[in-house]
């Protein structure tokens, strides 16, 4: 129950398993183009998405390298562990970067976003939508207006590595020039794919003067595409993993999907707040929750119980937050005995670990409180 690697569908496993086929044949070109047609729906634009065979990190340094110049300014909202990879990654191709830093567990500060941006030109701002450490949505759409009104020329770039296809998030709608997923979160695939999209305006930028690269090249990526090919080789087994996801996805397949993410969401957040815990985060995503390790709990000892006792894997909180906090994460293929079985174990654990406030008759009701709204 992590906010990645995730839970995968059968569905997946058996292309996974299935013979290596060769990237130039009818077999496959059929799978690439099927995956190629439905890929914008997931992101909510008539863009092209582009699939690399890299993390999703690798799909962020080709949205920098493609739409950025030396000498262009970025302002990073730093929220968290992945909003200092926007920020390092920038200047670490000599962009001029200034962040904008937001306490752990907040959304960004609007005003103080349209107050530095009125008084600064810059380039790019970049953020997450959700950042994955603090599980706190950024509120994007509300950037992108303050951005339409303030300084029309810069581009809005977006890590939704946790909110594409498990968020409300639309590209075209919400006006993002750049969107960035990745494989292991909510397209319910091993980590090795990465998908970007860029906007009209931001294929204009890379057809300026842009930072230096070869294989990160999304132009090129994008020509080979239009014939039904992949730019390098193709990732075969992920592609045609990706194939069936999408195929699931169909129809009113994806909005399912982050219809039944958001109803887990609810489940769980009501069993935990009932059980007598409460939510790190101050604006919560849809794809992960942060819970606090209540006091008397050493929150390493909880995570390192529940995978060795009760074999469920959830995250635990990056450096100041490191035995405060666990996440966990509601995308991929999770079923409900899934977030019962999740519940009830973080119960027993912290029962186990001697939570004095947890009694079992607290227990007992918040189980059966879920298995009535899991209709279990
Ligand atoms: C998982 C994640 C990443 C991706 O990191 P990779 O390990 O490169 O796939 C980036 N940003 C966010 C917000 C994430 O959740």
């Amino acid at each position: 129950m992590a906010p990645g690697p995730v839970m995968m569908p059968p569905q997946v496993y058996q292309a996974l398993s299935a013979p290596m086929v060769h990237h130039r044949t009818p077999v496959f070109s059929e799978k690439l183009k099927f995956v190629l047609d439905q890929l914008p729906r997931a992101f909510g634009t008539t863009q092209p998405v582009m699939m690399l065979s890299s993390t999703g990190s690798g799909a962020m340094e080709a949205a920098v390298v493609n739409t950025l110049a030396p000498g262009d300014k970025a302002l990073c909202v730093v929220a968290g562990k992945f909003g200092e990879r926007w920020s390092d990654m920038a200047q670490c191709f000599g962009i001029e970067v200034k962040n904008i830093e937001v306490p752990w567990g907040q959304a960004v500060d609007l005003q103080e976003l349209e107050e530095e941006l009125s008084r600064q030109k810059y380039t790019a701002v970049m953020t997450q939508a959700c950042e994955t450490s603090t599980a706190t949505w950024q509120p994007v759409q509300e950037m992108s207006q303050i951005i339409a009104r303030t300084c029309p020329e810069t581009l809005l770039m977006v890590d939704g590595i946790t909110a594409v296809a498990s968020s409300p998030l639309k590209m075209d709608e919400w006006k993002i020039d750049v969107l960035v997923a990745g494989s292991q979160k909510a397209f319910m695939l091993p980590a090795g794919l990465s998908f970007v999209s860029l906007s009209e305006r931001a294929w204009k930028k890379c057809e300026q003067q842009h930072l230096p690269y070869y294989y990160w090249n999304l132009k090129k990526e994008r020509q080979a595409n239009l014939k039904q090919q992949t730019f390098f080789s193709s990732n075969v087994s992920l592609i045609s993993a990706l194939y069936e996801v999408l195929k699931l996805w169909q129809g009113e397949g994806l909005a399912q999907q982050i219809k039944w993410y958001q109803d887990q969401q609810r489940i769980f957040v009501g069993a935990v707040e009932d059980l007598g815990l409460s939510l790190y985060s101050q604006n919560p995503s849809p794809s992960v929750t942060a819970v606090n390790v209540p006091e008397g709990v050493d929150g390493v000892q909880l995570r390192d119980h529940l995978e060795q006792t009760y074999q469920l894997t959830v995250m635990g909180g990056q450096e100041h937050l490191k035995g405060k906090i666990i996440r966990i994460g509601h995308m991929g293929h999770i079923e409900k005995s899934d977030i019962y079985a999740c519940i009830y174990y973080i119960a027993h654990a912290l029962q186990d670990l001697k939570w004095q406030l947890l009694s079992h008759e607290k227990v007992d009701q918040v189980l059966k409180n879920v298995r009535k709204e899991l209709a279990l």
